[in-house]
């Protein structure tokens, strides 16, 4: 049997990994963060290279994708059981601070344009399903590509500005006019990749819902999703 599906995809620092937490746990679904898979892609790929003597770009330009994903396998890159979701695990530790870091950020976007690296998660994320799982999935494709029929697609946007604001407040740093202009930036340059790469580009699905949450305060978002789930999930 087949869990319900809940896709929230969208632009980066969009919110959808804080909005699809919140909405699995006002509906008892588990949440599965697709980005962190990728990250930790990106995390073994680097210190692969690293081991090599190659740091960077060049390190991700001298590894084949076998070779990464046999790492990743190696050094049991996993999704595991944690709280109301599963979080990314990497040589049995959890491994959330070391994907979220600005280096991983800064090479994610290019593992995520290798198709092996997008059938390896794709295949992990569509087990979880498989396993009978009620689950919301962030990510970029998750309404295009990796759950076409899933229950409910939600597309989240929010300006440019608004996004790097976000990011970095989330930091807990001072937002400057400096600043957010760099982080604006480098966010636009991120989404430019993921939406013009050739394999499941960054897109909204034909009967995605647009979520605008430039003027939302983040309980109204959260309670704009839980409210449209809960009429489709009543009708089952
Ligand atoms: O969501 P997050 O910012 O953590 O994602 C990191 C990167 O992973 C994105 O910039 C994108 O390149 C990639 N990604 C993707 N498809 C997904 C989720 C993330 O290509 N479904």
């Amino acid at each position: 049997m087949s869990g319900g599906v809940i896709a929230i995809d969208g632009p980066s620092a969009s919110g959808k990994s804080t909005t699809a937490r919140a909405v699995a746990e006002a509906l008892g679904f588990a949440h599965l963060d697709s980005g962190s898979l990728y990250r930790g892609v990106t995390v073994v790929a680097l210190r692969e290279g690293f081991r090599r003597g190659l740091t960077g770009a060049n390190a991700l330009a001298a590894l084949s994708p076998e070779t990464i994903l046999r790492a990743a396998e190696d050094r049991g890159l996993m999704l595991q059981p944690d709280g109301t979701g599963f979080a990314a695990y990497l040589e049995g530790e959890p491994a959330e601070e070391a994907l979220r870091s600005v280096e991983i950020t800064a090479h994610v976007s290019a593992i995520a344009a290798i198709p092996v690296v997008r059938e390896w998660v794709n295949s992990r994320l569509r087990a979880m399903v498989r396993a009978g799982q009620d689950v919301v999935v962030d990510g970029r494709d998750i309404g295009t590509v990796v759950f076409p029929d899933a229950d409910l697609k939600i597309f989240l946007t929010a300006s440019a500005e608004t996004r790097a604001g976000r990011r970095i407040s989330q930091r807990g740093q001072r937002i400057d006019p400096e600043y957010l202009d760099a982080e604006t930036q480098a966010l636009a340059a991120r989404d430019r990749a993921d939406s013009t790469r050739q394999v499941a580009p960054l897109r909204p699905a034909e009967d995605a819902i647009h979520l605008d949450t430039t003027t939302l305060d983040f309980e109204e978002q959260v309670q704009f999703i839980v409210d449209r789930a809960r009429l489709i999930f009543a009708r089952d």
